[in-house]
């Protein structure tokens, strides 16, 4: 199966009748170019969210296997109505449900991991040159519940049957160009890069990029699935994530800059000293799947200080948390903040960025809550007022122009 390639379409490039019309010709002129397709599709946009929003209309903290079935069913439309787009070109396809491709997932509802794919089906439909449209996102398991794979989980769906095919590149096909310098509605001079590393991807992924799910990125990296992130509706070559030790753009140390508005920071006025306090508290916020991001606590001196950030949703989770330690008074939370991360493989053979970074910050005067940083990244959160000059202002202190 030598012109075999697995593409990956999102929400928002089959997010109309007109748009999935536009993909199924796409298709065509793929496959009369030699290209053997296997398709693998997202809800169409806005879907997978309304879908949420019902079911947490009628019970809302519920996860199972019903909250499953009614949030993995978008991906069943858009499979079905490309079919039909494709049928009336006179394309032999066949679109296929997770369970139908069999996609086995652990029994872990919303955040399922897969286990195994039989293969099989896809290869004897791909060998009678019938072009496979499977829905992303979803799962099934041994017991043959439908599972999903998380948000943006089509990602992992089209990276894990490249990786079950063995094809080396799978290309993921969205609303814009490929992964920029930095979001272009922050910075407009933002650039489009040619290409990143695995790790510049996750982490930016992880910062609060939408581009890619960073687990399909981590599966990309462990099965050596070269990505292409290109525009659904243009020609033109978008961006390569590889396997390379080099920045994204030549020469330069940073190669992106990723930010979050999700984020706000649970400041104590008061700690409670001792290490058993954070014990109790990061453990309970755990049990609760509160997703702790930075923290940041010095007890060199008296009274100690106590910070950390977590997702604005997961706010009123941490509240409850807080009540039941009863520190809940000793507490403020700053909402309108901001994490903005400068992220670069090659800061880790460079010195001096964390000083270009903080003078940046310095100029921009902004108000600076929370720092981290790893090899490959800064990561602050700062006053969401100061956000949109200090990305531009970063973005040209380290060259991205
Ligand atoms: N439709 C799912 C979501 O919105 C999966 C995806 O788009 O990749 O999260
Ligand atoms: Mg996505």
């Amino acid at each position: 199966m030598k012109s075999l390639i697995v593409k990956k379409f999102g929400g928002a490039s089959v997010g109309s009748i007109r748009k999935i019309e536009s993909i199924a010709q796409r298709l065509s002129e793929d496959r009369k170019r030699g290209e053997q397709p296997l398709v693998v599709l997202s809800a169409m946009s806005g879907y997978t969210d309304s879908l949420i929003q019902m079911a947490h209309k009628v019970h809302p903290h519920f996860q199972g296997e019903a909250y499953d079935m009614l949030v993995s069913s978008g991906e069943q439309i858009s499979i079905s109505l490309l079919s039909l787009a494709l049928e009336k070109r006179g394309l032999k396809n066949k679109p296929l449900l997770a369970h139908q491709a069999g996609i086995q997932t652990s029994a872990l509802f919303s955040k399922a991991h897969i286990e195994s794919i039989q293969i099989e089906k896809v290869k004897a439909l791909l060998k009678k040159k019938v072009m496979p449209l499977i829905a992303g996102f979803q799962g099934v398991t041994k017991q043959n519940e439908i599972t999903t794979l998380g948000r943006g989980g089509s990602d992992l769906t089209a990276v894990a049957l490249s990786s079950a095919l063995k094809v080396k590149t799978c290309e993921i096909y969205t609303d814009v160009p490929g992964v920029f310098t930095a979001d272009p509605r922050l910075v407009p001079k933002a650039k489009k890069q040619k290409s990143l590393s695995f790790s510049e991807m996750m982490e930016m992924s992880y910062l609060g990029s939408k581009v890619l799910q960073i687990r399909s990125v981590e599966m990309a990296l462990k099965y050596d699935v070269k990505l292409h992130v290109r525009h659904a509706f243009k020609k033109e070559e978008g961006t390569w994530i590889i396997n390379k030790k080099e920045g994204g753009m030549e020469g330069s140390v940073v190669s992106a800059i990723a930010h979050d508005l999700n984020t706000l920071v649970i400041k104590f006025n008061k700690t409670p000293s001792g290490v058993n306090f954070l014990s109790d508290l990061f453990t309970e916020l755990g049990k609760e799947a509160v997703f702790v991001d930075i923290i940041s606590q010095s007890a060199i001196g008296a009274p100690s200080r106590l910070s950390f950030s977590i997702p604005k949703t997961d706010l009123k989770k941490s509240l409850s948390v807080l009540k039941k330690l009863k520190v809940e008074k000793n507490i403020s939370v700053i909402n309108k903040v901001a994490k903005i991360s400068v992220i670069g493989v090659g800061m880790a053979s460079h010195s001096g960025v964390a000083g270009r970074f903080f003078s940046v910050i310095k100029k921009t005067k902004a108000r600076l809550y929370l720092v981290t940083t790893s090899e490959i990244k800064i990561s602050t959160v700062i006053d969401e007022k100061s956000l949109k000059k200090t990305a531009r202002a970063l973005h040209k202190e380290f060259n991205l122009y």
